[in-house]
Order: structure tokens, then C-alpha cells, then sequence
């Protein structure tokens, strides 16, 4: 070998078993595993036989309401079971009295980035009762990390569209910003009007070509009917790959020969389902999506916000809870959840360029455990994250100055 690359990350364990080193240069991964060997480089990095996976892609965060970082905020039952619209006012309420939004937006960020997340995806509010300001305070956030994490926003319409007079207008400015994806919310229980709810979500990914990502809580059949409208019109529009539908609980509510056919519809539309594996309520089932040729990928979704008080920004403790929800047990089965929190979520996002391999991004997670199965039931901490080959974590810590100041 006679190029001279940046740096060599020498004594890592593969997924697959194997063990040998990473070559970078320029931030990408320039040769690994044997080829890296020998390599002649400016700067190595010892990383002690640890296991090294691709940085996390959290798929689904809400940098904009989290209270992480900020005061303690008890939380609210609803008054007469779950109600998206009552969920809505306690966090307009809490909302009021919360530290400013880039302070917390900013807690959140650094907690995810230090578990060794490269990838993110945050819905943050945009519509009619706040306007774009959300969007413009998160994106300012978003620039000053841009060199430890790559983030993409989506448009959400948190308080409906068609309900929110002055929303759909906005949601379309967003993209004059730089939001990435259009959003939506719960099209029939929320504007009471899926055609005209899709329509907007659908007219806007058109005419801006961007992709969408729709929250859509509603169960049963409500929610199947749903769903069975976004993968049509997914299809109808070439849009297949660049559609996600978060949440989607009605597939963990129904039959499972209604579940098969969902299931197919979506994988022909590439229509792809995130979950967060939630406490209360039925999820989709992962193993029987992904059989059917869907991608099932994670997120956090709220952190300590008005939703509920859990969460950690840590999407190797996501895998774990997905896994621990599914009932996963076997190496397979842990292997999927793990999937889910990163090659998956990868997918789900479009990102250009991912994973251990020659040519992506030089990001990737250096863990205590033996393999990828006992990392997803470990857990470890202690981690060493890295972004572009340049070292973002040690010890599970965020380095300082890692990021641009305002
Ligand atoms: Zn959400």
C-alpha cells in the first residue's frame, strides 16, 4: 500500500467475528478488516479489541419538547384514557413555563450524541398556534453540531392540519428553511378527514420532492385503512423508499392474516415503520414485518416531555427494549432489534452513504462486549463514538468543543 491515509483504527472486533483495523482518510473509511493492515497512516488510534458497529441512527426524537436538562415536569394522566388532542394541551402548558427551547434542545442533543449517535431524526412543530419559530431554533442548533451529527427535521403538524387554520401554508414554508420531510399526524382521529389530511402531507412531498413522515397513532382497522391509503398513494407517486409511518400500533392491534396482508402492501410500496417499542401499548410486530420485506427501524420519540417521563437518547438501549418487548431471545432475533437502531434506520432515512464499509462516513461506535447479541442485552457504557474518523465520545462522555459555537 502506498497511499498515506489520515489515521488507523487498529485492534477492532467486527460484528461478523473477525478483528482487524479501520484506515480513514478525509473522514471516510478508506480500507478495513485485512485490506487496512500495513496501511501507511499520519496518526493511530488503539482501539483495545473492542467491538466496533456503525454510529446509531436515532430515528425519531422531538428535539424541540423534550424537558431534558430542564426542571423536573410531573406528569399528567388524561382525564378519560390516552387523547392525543388533551396530550397536546399539557404540553402547550408546559411548554409555557420551559427553559428556552436551544437550551434544551441542545441537553437532548448531547445526551444522544454521547450514547454514539451519528444520525438523527427530529420532528419539531410546525403549525398554526407556533408558527416557524420551533423550526428556526432547531435548525440554529443543528448547525452549531453539524460536525458531530447529522440531523434531519421534519415538518410535524402537531396540532392537525386541516384543524390548525394557517398549518398546511406553513408546513409548505418550511422548506424555504431547510426542513427536510413532510410530516403528519393521525390524518382520521386528528382532522377528522383523511383525504384532505394526505392530500397536503402528499402535495407537499410532490411539489417539494421531499419524503414524508407521518405520525399515526390510530388503532385497529381505523389505523389498517390508513395505512393501506399512504402505501397507494406511496405507489401512485414513485415516492416508494422515501415514506416512513411512525408508530403505526394498529399493526400490532389486528389479525394476523389482516397483519400479512399490511404487511405485503407496505413492502410493495416501500413504505417503512418505525417504532420505539412503547410501554402501553401493542407495537408492530418486528419479525413478522421484516419478513415480509419491511423496514422496521427505532427511535426514542419523547424523551421527559409532556408525553412521558422515559427515555435516554441511547438507541443501543432502545434495541435492547425492542427486543425485550418482542420477546426476542435468540442471536437472530437480538441481531434484528440492532438492525433497527442502525442499517435499518439508515434505510428508513435515505441516508446517501452508511455502515462499516469502504467509502461511507468514518462513523462508528467502539463497545465493551463480545458481540453484537450481548450488546443489545448489555447494554455497555464506557463507549468511544466517532464522526468522520474524529473522536466525539470517550468513556461514554461528550469531548468538549466538538461543536461550532453560535
Ligand atoms: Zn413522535
Amino acid at each position: 500500500m502506498t497511499q498515506t491515509f489520515d489515521a488507523l483504527f487498529e485492534n477492532a472486533r467486527f460484528a461478523d467475528g473477525t478483528s482487524g483495523a479501520i484506515a480513514v482518510d478525509a473522514g471516510r473509511i478508506a480500507a478495513i478488516g485485512e485490506a487496512a493492515r500495513g496501511a501507511t497512516v499520519r496518526t493511530v488510534v488503539d482501539l483495545g479489541d473492542t467491538l466496533v458497529v456503525p454510529g446509531f441512527v436515532e430515528g425519531h426524537i422531538h428535539l424541540d419538547t423534550s424537558f431534558y436538562g430542564d426542571a423536573w415536569k410531573p406528569h399528567k394522566p388524561c382525564t378519560a384514557g390516552f387523547d392525543v388532542h388533551e396530550r397536546v394541551e399539557f404540553q402547550r402548558q408546559n411548554m409555557a413555563t420551559a427553559a428556552p427551547m436551544d437550551e434544551r434542545a441542545r441537553s437532548q442533543l448531547e445526551l444522544c450524541i454521547s450514547h454514539g449517535t451519528t444520525h438523527m431524526r427530529s420532528h419539531v412543530m410546525v403549525d398554526g398556534t407556533v408558527g416557524l419559530k420551533p423550526l428556526e431554533t432547531i435548525l440554529a442548533v443543528r448547525e452549531q453540531y453539524r460536525d458531530v451529527i447529522d440531523i434531519q427535521l421534519v415538518a410535524f403538524p402537531q396540532n392537525g392540519i386541516l384543524a390548525c387554520p394557517g398549518t398546511a401554508e406553513l408546513l409548505d414554508a418550511a422548506f424555504d428553511l431547510g426542513c427536510d420531510v413532510i410530516g403528519g399526524l393521525d390524518p382520521a382521529s386528528f382532522d377528522r378527514d383523511v383525504k384532505g389530511h394526505l392530500d397536503i402531507v402528499f402535495g407537499i412531498a410532490e411539489k417539494r420532492g421531499v419524503p414524508i413522515d407521518l405520525h399515526l397513532h390510530d388503532g385497529h382497522l381505523l389505523g389498517i385503512f390508513q395505512i393501506e391509503e399512504i402505501a397507494a398513494r406511496t405507489r401512485a407517486l414513485g415516492m416508494e423508499g422515501k415514506v416512513v409511518v411512525s408508530h403505526a400500533y394498529a399493526l400490532g392491534d389486528v389479525s394476523a392474516d389482516i397483519l400479512a396482508r399490511t404487511a405485503d402492501k407496505l413492502a410493495a410500496a416501500g413504505v417503512a415503520i418505525m417504532t420505539n417499542a412503547p410501554g402501553d401499548h401493542p407495537f408492530p410486530p418486528v419479525l413478522a414485518l421484516r419478513k415480509a420485506g419491511v423496514t422496521v427501524f427505532g427511535g426514542s420519540d419523547n424523551i421527559r416531555d409532556s408525553w412521558w417521563p422515559y427515555g435516554d437518547g441511547d438507541m443501543l438501549g432502545r434495541a435492547m427494549m425492542i427486543g425485550y418487548r418482542s420477546g426476542f431471545y435468540t442471536d437472530q432475533e437480538l441481531a434484528a432489534a440492532f438492525d433497527a437502531v442502525t442499517e435499518a434506520g439508515a434505510r428508513a432515512l435515505g441516508l446517501e452513504s452508511y455502515g462499516l464499509r469502504v467509502g461511507a462516513p468514518a462513523d462508528f461506535v467502539a463497545l465493551e462486549a463480545a458481540h453484537v447479541p450481548e450488546a443489545v442485552v448489555a447494554v455497555p457504557g464506557g463507549r468511544r463514538a466517532f464522526k468522520a474518523g474524529r473522536a466525539v465520545t470517550t468513556d461514554g462522555k461528550l469531548l468538549q468543543r466538538t461543536t461550532r459555537t453560535a
